[in-house]
């Protein structure tokens, strides 16, 4: 079963705000929609170093 909500993959260039939908196009520009969850944890996300670094000082 698919019923994630999806978002217009370039609302932010194309539309002045999110536009959802539940198919695999934008209603109103056509364009492709994606998933609107948020990305899931990117293990090459550049700052994450940083933070777990903060985080072993913080339990030190
Ligand atoms: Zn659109």
């Amino acid at each position: 079963m698919k019923s994630a909500i999806l978002v217009c993959e370039a609302w932010r260039s194309t539309h002045d705000r999110p536009v959802y939908t539940f198919a695999e196009t934008c209603p109103e520009c056509g364009g492709p929609a994606v998933n609107s969850a948020p990305a899931p944890y990117n293990p090459e996300d550049p700052h994450g170093e940083y933070r777990r670094a903060l985080k072993r000082r913080e339990s030190e």
